[in-house]
C-alpha cells in the first residue's frame, strides 16, 4: 500500500500541476472512484467531478452522490443524455443504450479538457489489464487529451484498506452484496464470487464503452 499509495499521491500532484483548469475527474461514486476522489479533492477541492447521469441509477447511488457531494463541497458536473437517445434500449440493444446514455455525452464533455483522471483500475477486467498510469486518448473529435489513472496498480483489498483507514462513507448498496455498481437495470450481484464485475449485464458483457470507444 505505501509504494502505490505514494505513487497514486505523486500522479495526482503532477496532474494538478500540469493541468489545473484544463483536466476533469469522472467519477460512477462506486468505492474506488470516492477513494481517488478523497486523494484528490485534498490536492485541488476545485476539480471538476464528472457523473454520467443515465437516467437509469440506483435511488441509492443518486442519494450518495448527492450526500457526498455536500458533504465534500464537490463542484459536480452531471453529464445527461442527449433529449433523443431512446427510452428503455438497455432491454434491446445494451450496447446501443450505453453509447446514447454515456460515451456520447461524456466525449463531448471532455472535449473542454486535456486531461481526463479516471479510477481505473488493472485487476478489474481483463479488458483493462493493460492500463497505464497515462494514456494517451483521442476523442471522436479528433483531439488527443492524456487520460490519468492513479489507481492503476490498486487491488480490491487496496482500495477497501484505504476506505477503512480513512472512515470513507460507503454507498449502501456494497452492504447489500453488490461488488460493482452501475445503472440499475444492467446491476445484479455478482454471478462470480471471483469476479467483482460479473453481476454487470448479466456476464454478457464486460464494458460500458467509455473506456473503449476511443482511440490509443
Ligand atoms: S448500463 Fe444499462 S441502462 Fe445504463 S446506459 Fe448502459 S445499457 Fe443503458
Amino acid at each position: 500500500m505505501p509504494d502505490i499509495l505514494s505513487t497514486a499521491q505523486s500522479l495526482i500532484e503532477q496532474t494538478v500541476r500540469d493541468h489545473r483548469g484544463n483536466y476533469c475527474y469522472t467519477c460512477s461514486f462506486q468505492v474506488e472512484d470516492v477513494v481517488l476522489l478523497h486523494l484528490l479533492k485534498t490536492v485541488d477541492p476545485e476539480v471538476p467531478v464528472l457523473f454520467l447521469e443515465t437516467g437509469y441509477h440506483f435511488p441509492e447511488t443518486l442519494a450518495y452522490r448527492d450526500q457526498v457531494a455536500s458533504d465534500w463541497k464537490l463542484n459536480l458536473v452531471n453529464i445527461t443524455p442527449p433529449a433523443e437517445a431512446p427510452v428503455e434500449l438497455y432491454k434491446t440493444d445494451p450496447a446501443a443504450c450505453c453509447n446514447w446514455r454515456k460515451v456520447k455525452g461524456l466525449m463531448a464533455g471532455l472535449d473542454n479538457y486535456n486531461a481526463w483522471v479516471t479510477g481505473l483500475r488493472r485487476e478489474q477486467s481483463p479488458t483493462r489489464a493493460n492500463l497505464q498510469y497515462v494514456e494517451p486518448h483521442k476523442l471522436p473529435s479528433g483531439r488527443q487529451i492524456q487520460k490519468i489513472s492513479p489507481l492503476a496498480e490498486w487491488t480490491w483489498k487496496d482500495v477497501q484498506a484505504y476506505a477503512t483507514i480513512n472512515s470513507l462513507p460507503e454507498l449502501s448498496l456494497y452492504a447489500d452484496g453488490y461488488t460493482s455498481i452501475g445503472c440499475a437495470p444492467c446491476t445484479q450481484k455478482p454471478l462470480d464470487p471471483g469476479n467483482l464485475r460479473s453481476g454487470r449485464w448479466g456476464g454478457n458483457k464486460l464494458e460500458c464503452g467509455i473506456h473503449t470507444a476511443t482511440e490509443r
